[in-house]
């Protein structure tokens, strides 16, 4: 049976106009007006109204004086309790404390809601078989949110399609859930592919990218990113998008990767050929002190001792120089020779032979755990971080006082400590002085010398034993630095 509305209109009539509005679209607040007064007519509504949450934002309402409309924040509210998909709903408005409207709303939704419509009826009105008529509605509704959509995004995506191809560095615009939308020209090159191939891939199948994605689940991101058989190197980052979704932009870091490759082989040349008459220079120096003794030339022996000890301390800054280039856990080439070492017999030999200067009285104090195990590490390099951590207690302690050498089995691990009770290190410092070249600020640091490097190397060390390098600190009571050897995987002798 057909519906007739109170101006006598058949259904099949209110279904071709409500086809003719949509067609006929201009505007989506008029073209959603026209559909909201047909749809009042054929159900006999009093009033209603109709919210599109689209660009422009549409809101049109229809009804005889002020008594039969809602307002948009009362619409809003009952769509927003409203899922998505659920059928018409009747509801009750109420007026200022008068009387109260009974209504029917309905959802307009795609994949998220984008607007609704509400009619209006007298009280007592029977609303049972009004979906019929209000449905039509509802998808001519949403086919009009729909062309405005498209209209304001037609002008506006080329435009930024244009802007992001025009970009020299590779962005490609991903959805929410990681998957490609866009590449730009440059990320089509990154990639090796081109963006109609590469929309709608899940981003861990674009080249090379399976590791980007997989950091990218875990919450993170990796510093460094190359595609095989490229020699291109690029750093990710991703920005999220207000709308859901994310840019991914790649920064080219060839170039800064070259030059720091080209900076730590030409100081890897430089240190070693320095090396070489420094230490001849050392020999002639000493037979001249052993002469000069022997004839009892004091001031002449006092000059070649400053000359021997100006020969150690540049031996001494040489040496850091090459091992923060050499052990550079990303652009040192130094190939690590482990052996099976009794550290506890290592760090003996280290305090027998130290040589604390003339001008300080500390005393070096030695603590190891009891059945340390033996472990397969870089000698010279652990050698090098201890000898490190002890020459800034040396330093950065006062004329008094003692330093402590621990190792302590801890926690799957082996931790080599050197305690002082030097100036100390304030928290907000503490994980910076590891750091190349980072020195503090201090004035009792200023007759200090120093290169900033001792701790990178310490650290270094530990990165390439797989353990890492730490402070703990009291400023003005002193400073505990240790360095941990997990005992895992190579660090372990191959008998054990
Ligand atoms: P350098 O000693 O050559 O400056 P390091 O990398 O060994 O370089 O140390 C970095 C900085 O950390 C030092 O300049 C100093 O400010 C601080 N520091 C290192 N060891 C100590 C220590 N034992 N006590 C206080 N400050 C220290």
């Amino acid at each position: 049976m057909q519906h007739e509305a109170a101006s006598g209109i058949t259904e099949t009539q209110y279904l071709r106009s409500l086809l003719r509005a949509t067609r006929d679209y201009t505007d989506v607040a008029d073209t959603a007006e026209r559909i909201l007064k047909l749809t009042a007519e054929m159900t006999r509504a009093e009033g209603g109204r109709v919210l599109l949450f689209v660009e422009p934002h549409a809101s049109v309402s229809i009804g005889a004086g002020e008594s039969w409309r809602v307002s948009d924040d009362q619409l809003a509210t009952v769509l927003g309790n409203m899922l998505p998909g659920m059928a018409l709903e009747p509801v009750t408005f109420g007026k200022n404390g008068q009387r109260s409207l009974q209504a029917v709303v309905a959802p307009i939704d795609t994949e998220r809601t984008v607007g609704g419509l509400a009619l209006l009826f007298r009280p007592g009105r029977e609303l049972a078989g009004l979906s019929d008529m209000i449905e039509p509605a509802v998808d001519a509704l949403r086919a009009v949110a729909g062309r405005a959509r498209f209209e304001a995004n037609e002008g506006r995506l080329p435009l930024l399609a244009a802007a992001l191809g025009a970009l020299s560095r590779p962005v490609v615009v991903l959805s929410s859930r990681y998957d490609v939308i866009y590449l730009n020209h440059a990320a089509e090159v990154a990639f090796g592919t081109v963006s109609e191939q590469a929309e709608g891939l899940p981003l861990a199948d674009l080249p090379g990218c399976a590791p980007v994605a997989a950091a990218l689940a875990d919450g993170g991101l990796p510093e460094e990113w190359a595609r095989q058989g490229s020699e291109r190197v690029y750093a990710p980052e991703l920005t999220p998008l207000e709308n859901g979704g994310y840019l991914l932009a790649l920064d080219d870091i060839t170039r800064y990767k070259k030059l720091d490759r080209n900076h730590a082989e030409f100081i890897h040349v430089v240190s070693h050929d320095l090396r070489g008459p420094m230490t001849s220079a050392f020999g002639f120096a000493s037979i001249l002190e052993s002469t000069l003794e022997e004839a009892g030339d004091q001031p002449k022996l006092h000059m070649t001792r400053k000359i021997m000890s100006g020969i150690t301390q540049l031996v001494a800054l040489v040496e850091n120089i090459q091992d923060a280039g050499r052990y550079d856990p990303e652009t040192g080439f130094y190939q690590m020779l482990r052996v099976p070492v009794h550290l506890s017999d290592l760090v003996e030999s280290i305090v027998a032979q130290y040589l604390i200067p003339p001008d300080k009285h500390l005393k070096l104090e030695l603590c190891c755990d009891p059945d340390l195990p033996l472990v397969n590490v870089d000698r010279v390099m652990i050698e090098r971080a201890i000898i490190n951590l002890i020459d800034n207690a040396v330093k950065y302690s006062g004329a008094e006082g003692a330093i402590g050498i621990g190792i302590r089995a801890d926690a799957g691990r082996i931790v080599i400590s050197v305690r002082d009770s030097g100036i100390g290190i304030a928290p907000e410092d503490k994980e910076k002085l590891f750091k190349r070249h980072t020195r503090l600020r201090r004035a009792e640091h200023r007759k200090i010398r120093g290169t900033g490097l001792g701790l990178f190397i310490v650290r270094s060390v530990a990165q390439h034993h797989q353990g890492d390098a730490w402070v703990e600190s009291e400023e003005g009571k002193g400073s505990i630095f240790s360095f941990a050897i997990p005992l895992t995987g190579d660090n372990l002798p191959a008998a054990q």
